[in-house]
């Protein structure tokens, strides 16, 4: 059964919802050790099976930062600073990989992140893996 999780910035321009059927005890959550991951604290989740759609509510807040390779994007509130999650576009579809510190209310037992380090990866490995790995998106944000 697919469930739905609600996440937002914290002035609530921006946010999403998740729906997976795999139950929060289950979700695979990284801390993504690179130098942007790592000072939001970021720890993520996502599910090849499940969907996301990403809600604006306000276009003004809606901050795209891009480094590095510049394959993804990551959300953030303008306004309130708050990384919501990261969004990849391409020939393969549109995919996301979730900030589980945006979620509006807390979810029991989500187990405790696991370091991950990508540095290794190429241009063409790392679009790859989002793309087997993220969660697909619904919308183009
Ligand atoms: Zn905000």
């Amino acid at each position: 059964m697919n469930h739905s999780y609600e996440g937002s910035c914290h002035c609530g321009s921006i946010g999403w919802t998740y729906r997976t059927s795999t139950a929060p005890p289950q979700w695979p959550v990284r801390s993504c050790q690179c130098s942007f991951c790592r000072r939001h604290a970021a720890r993520c989740t996502s599910d090849p099976a499940g969907s996301v759609e990403f809600s604006v509510a306000s276009r003004d807040a809606l901050h795209r930062y891009r480094f590095g390779l510049q394959t993804a994007e990551f959300l953030m509130c303008k306004r309130c600073g708050v990384y919501i999650g990261a969004y990849a576009e391409g020939p393969g579809g549109r995919f996301a990989t979730l900030n589980l510190n945006a979620l509006k209310t807390p979810v029991d037992g989500i187990p405790a992140a696991t370091p991950t380090f990508y540095d290794s990866e190429d241009r063409d490995g790392r679009i790859r893996r989002r793309e087997q790995r993220w969660t697909p998106v619904a919308k183009p944000v």
